[in-house]
């Protein structure tokens, strides 16, 4: 056995072993290491006997992380920001967090690891696999195990039912059969987490390579149905494949098809009601809720109705459209992929594929050429009506709406002295400017 340990992270372990700590490295690099994927991250973490006290002497670069759970960040010397956590035990739980105290022994830190696959240590200065729980074994066999009983390890914290599911789905495991019935019976539990923890583990797995594999999970054991009753429970492979299509960088956008693929036309109101109730942020509330208010096509229409088209587009907003454009795209390509398995010679999705690109291709051009989107963006403004003798008020904004219609009809009569002629035939009072 021999893995490749970064140097900053070796020359952590010989400053802490040198002032009598001893210092492993754990978690998930050692897993993906052991499971000879090396390179696919520089998160090392690091369990210690030294506590963060100790640690913070020990180092002249270091962060406050989680100091109560023992978790000091370290500077490397290659600029890394590494986790160095004190040895620990669980000591009370009741299944929202495990409440830990400081242990003295390698043996007890791994004993509260959630997965034997998670529950490895090695030193990378004496080269020694330290696996009491025959994670190396369930690893090649491909095998997701829960450290010791598994009923009482997901009651003493109910999200380590979801990290399994992920952690399945992302390594596609077998879920080993003990812990696949504790899991589906802990799912109740999944209620007593609080919604930050659930989010945040949803939107790892939304984060993921391709998170259909643990969302089918999710479905199996009903823990879909349990953080997301508001979605269809009996959501399909091909719903969940669509997700897989949106970009990996974008899980908020993958989200927003989650939601679209679960709530179909209702997204758009309930998407938003959703996301508020799993606390995501403001921000994200409305981004991703924006994204589901354009469906997983182009409505009907659009492709032939260029002011329909625009209006549309205005209706979503123009930092919208890009999300919903990734989103249009990977359902077509979730599609195809399915439909080629069926019948590669069927056509009729290409052409919706290609109606797809052309709504697409269109809005893209229309916002190249520049066309307005809103009043703001008009060549005229509400000032350039007053001058012309209009009272300021509602019916200034309403004609500026109607220039607006006006040129979605004919982008060329975005002019200033065509808005303004047209302007003056609108003029509620019928004075000609004087
Ligand atoms: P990844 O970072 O790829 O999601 P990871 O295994 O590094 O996977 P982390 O959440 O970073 O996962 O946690 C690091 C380690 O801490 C895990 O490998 C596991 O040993 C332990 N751990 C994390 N959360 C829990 C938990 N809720 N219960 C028990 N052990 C946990
Ligand atoms: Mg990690």
């Amino acid at each position: 056995m021999r893995i490749e340990v970064p140097p900053a992270v070796r020359d952590m372990v010989r400053d802490l072993e040198k002032a009598d700590f001893e210092t492993w490295t754990v978690g998930g690099a050692v897993r993906d290491a052991v499971r000879e994927r090396p390179g696919e991250r520089e998160d090392w973490d690091l369990a210690t006997r030294a506590h963060p006290q100790q640690v913070q002497d020990l180092f002249p670069r270091t962060v406050p992380l989680g100091i109560e759970y023992g978790t000091v960040g370290v500077f490397g010397s290659d600029g890394v920001l590494y986790e160095v956590t004190t040895f620990r035990h669980d000591v009370i739980t009741y299944g929202r967090k495990a409440v830990v105290a400081f242990a003295e022994t390698l043996r007890e830190d791994l004993a509260r690891r959630d997965f034997t696959v998670n529950a490895m240590a090695w030193h990378p200065r004496r080269r020694v696999l330290y696996d009491p729980y025959g994670g190396q074994e369930d690893l090649e066999q491909g095998i997701l195990r829960a450290v010791g009983a598994p009923a009482e390890r997901f009651r003493e914290d109910y999200l380590r039912v979801l990290r399994g599911l992920r952690f399945a789905g992302t390594l596609g495991f077998e879920i080993e059969p003990d812990t696949w019935g504790a899991m589906v019976e802990a799912v109740p539990g999944l209620t007593r987490l609080s919604v930050e923890r659930v989010r945040e583990e949803l939107m790892k797995v939304l984060a993921g390579a391709s998170p259909s594999r643990a969302l089918r999970l999710y479905r199996q054991c009903g823990a879909l149905r349990c953080i997301l009753p508001e979605i269809d429970e009996d959501l399909t492979d091909d719903a969940l494949a669509a997700v897989d299509a949106v970009p990996r960088r974008k899980p908020g956008t993958r989200m927003a098809m989650l939601l679209l693929q679960g709530l179909g036309a209702a997204a758009a109101s309930t998407g938003p009601r959703v996301l508020t109730r799993l606390r995501f942020s403001n921000s994200e509330v409305q981004r991703i809720g924006a994204a589901c208010r354009g469906g997983v096509g182009p409505p009907e229409g659009l492709v032939h109705d260029a002011p329909a088209r625009r209006r549309w587009a205005a209706r979503m907003g123009r930092r919208t459209l890009d999300d919903i454009f990734r989103i249009w795209r990977a359902a077509v390509e979730s599609r195809a992929d399915r439909d080629a398995e069926v019948d590669a010679t069927d056509t009729g999705i290409d052409a919706t594929g290609r109606e797809v690109e052309r709504v697409i291709a269109a809005i893209e051009g229309d916002l190249g050429a520049g066309i307005p989107l809103s009043t703001r963006e008009l060549a005229v403004a509400g000032r350039d009506l007053v001058a012309l003798g209009w009272q300021p008020g509602p019916d200034i904004g309403k004609a500026l709406k109607r220039l607006l219609e006006a040129v979605w009809e004919d982008p060329a009569a975005n002019e200033r002295s065509t808005l303004l002629e047209m302007a003056v035939g609108m003029d509620p009072t019928g004075k000609p400017d004087g």
